[in-house]
């Protein structure tokens, strides 16, 4: 008999992001690759542990496999504010590769050779990565309820959490859908799915999935970071608590007759807001309007188990810089304020009232005033001021938006300077960073995966993390910790 707890039977989640970033160089005196650029930059990671595969003090994962595309997975949260916080804080580990790299370049490169590392999700070459959200689900969720009930809200969550894109032929409001065409695939490789169902829980895999979602752009907005994961959160505990009670979720009729065609017309929404949607029940319907319907159901979900929903946040820590009204609430009603207000901007036609936190209308909006006071600029103009955006290494138009207000920030820069150095101290995010703090100071060789702490050598040892949600030390963890003279 399972123990009830309340991460089994709650609305508790873990949520984790993974970025992977594109990496360039201009401005070099001769020919130098991504990929070498990229290796540069993983140098001291290679000298501190011997591979381009590595946990930080902070929990979290940074690697680079082959090619160029260094990869950020954040640490275990609870909470979709210390996941932005960690998510940031890979920027800024991003960085500081990027500047050492740079520096070091300069001497063989020339004095203006520079490194771009792009958190967006399409090269100048046409190839896609990704970013990666992660969602631990309760098992008894069947995977036809994820397609056939949340594809469809992930689909159109696109209209605020959408990085946009500049092509030849118009803006579109995300960056991968035309990269995409499977609904749900257990390969990210073969086929380009939108939700991956690799059965890989990094929990006990009787009672947990990890949900996969690989629809989603990379977000330099914060706003957007933070709401993706919160809204879906939302979304997931309503499925979740229907198949507890076996009652309907209410979402059941909404799924498309054609996911991947669906996604393509909602990242041209500009070109057609109103464009119907065919879904297979037989009615079709604009993105918009599946929005709101996503929105009234969870809005009433919400009232019946709000002091639960609630409770699973973590307390004390409101999220702020939000508009106006929602920000005294508590964490559902922020969510759902921030929500609804998003979509009756989107309703209206007011796009310039989301671009202060949603990237693809932040990006329109620049693009938009510089054409009407540069009537001649270039198609490859606006696209290198697009690059410059997504650029965490070297760009500065996006800095000097949220410098002017223009753009929303929720956490300051101390918070995110503390997610550096500090992983979550509520999940087992916290023995990991412990673990390698210690595994570092003692000069110990280590290896680590989201479940695994290992000592190698002088003599191997071991502790097993199978709960995310335990942050207490295991006896094995002390043992563990005690080798490293803790
Ligand atoms: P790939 O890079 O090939 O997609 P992967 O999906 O296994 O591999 P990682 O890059 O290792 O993933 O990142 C895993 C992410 O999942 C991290 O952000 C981590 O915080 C998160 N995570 C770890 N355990 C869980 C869990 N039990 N439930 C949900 N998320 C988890
Ligand atoms: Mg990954
Ligand atoms: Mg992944």
């Amino acid at each position: 008999e399972p123990v009830p707890s309340a991460e089994m039977d709650g609305f508790c989640r873990i949520f984790g992001v993974e970025t992977e970033y594109g990496v360039a160089v201009t401005g070099a005196e001769k020919p130098v690759d991504a990929g070498q650029v990229a290796m540069t930059m993983f140098q001291p990671i290679v000298s501190r542990s011997r591979s381009t595969n590595t946990y930080l003090t902070n929990g979290s994962r940074l690697y680079l496999d082959v090619g160029s595309h260094p990869e950020y997975a954040t640490a275990e949260a609870r909470d979709p504010r210390e996941a932005l916080a960690q998510d940031l804080a890979g920027e800024q580990v991003m960085r500081g590769l990027a500047l050492k790299a740079q520096a070091k370049l300069r001497e063989s490169y020339g004095e203006h050779a520079t490194i771009h590392v792009f958190k967006n999700n399409v090269d100048s070459a046409g190839h896609a990565f990704g970013c990666h959200e992660n969602y631990l689900v309760r098992r008894f969720v069947p995977l036809e309820a994820v397609e056939h009930q949340l594809l469809p809200f992930l689909i159109t969550r696109q209209l605020y959490t959408g990085a946009g894109r500049m092509t030849p032929d118009g803006f579109q409001i995300t960056q991968r859908a035309d990269f995409l065409d499977e609904a749900v695939s257990s390969a990210t490789t073969r086929s380009r799915p939108m939700v991956n169902t690799r059965d890989e829980p990094h929990a006990d895999p009787d009672s947990f999935r990890r949900l996969h979602v690989i629809i989603g752009d990379s977000n330099r907005s914060q706003w957007s970071t933070w709401m993706k994961l919160a809204v879906t959160h939302l979304v997931l505990c309503s499925i979740e608590e229907a198949f507890r009670r076996g009652e309907p979720s209410g979402f059941e009729d909404w799924a498309f007759v054609d996911p991947a065609a669906a996604n393509r017309a909602m990242s041209r929404f500009l070109d057609a807001p109103d464009a119907m949607l065919p879904l297979a029940s037989g009615e079709s319907v604009s993105a918009l309007t599946l929005q709101r319907r996503y929105f009234r159901a969870v809005e009433s979900f919400v009232a019946d188990h709000r002091e639960t929903m609630d409770s699973a946040f973590v307390a004390g820590v409101p999220v702020t810089g939000l508009s106006g009204d929602a920000v005294a609430g508590s964490p559902t009603t922020t969510i759902l304020g921030e929500w609804d207000h998003a979509l009756r901007a989107l309703e209206q036609g007011d796009y310039d009232a989301l671009a202060d936190r949603v990237d693809w209308a932040a990006k329109r909006r620049v693009f938009e005033a510089l054409r009407r006071r540069r009537p001649e600029v270039t198609f490859a103009q606006l696209e290198q001021l697009e690059l410059d955006y997504h650029d965490i290494a070297n760009g500065r138009l996006y800095g000097s938006l949220t410098a002017r207000s223009q753009m929303r920030r929720l956490l300051t820069a101390d918070e995110t300077e503390r997610a550096i150095h500090e992983a979550p101290q509520d999940t087992r995010a916290a023995l990991r960073g412990r673990f390698v703090e210690a595994a570092l100071a003692s000069g110990a060789q280590f290896s680590a995966d989201w479940t695994h702490l290992t000592v190698t050598a002088p003599e191997r040892r071991e502790a097993v993390l199978l709960d995310p949600f335990e942050a207490a030390p295991t006896p094995e963890f002390s043992q563990l910790m005690e080798s490293l003279g803790r």
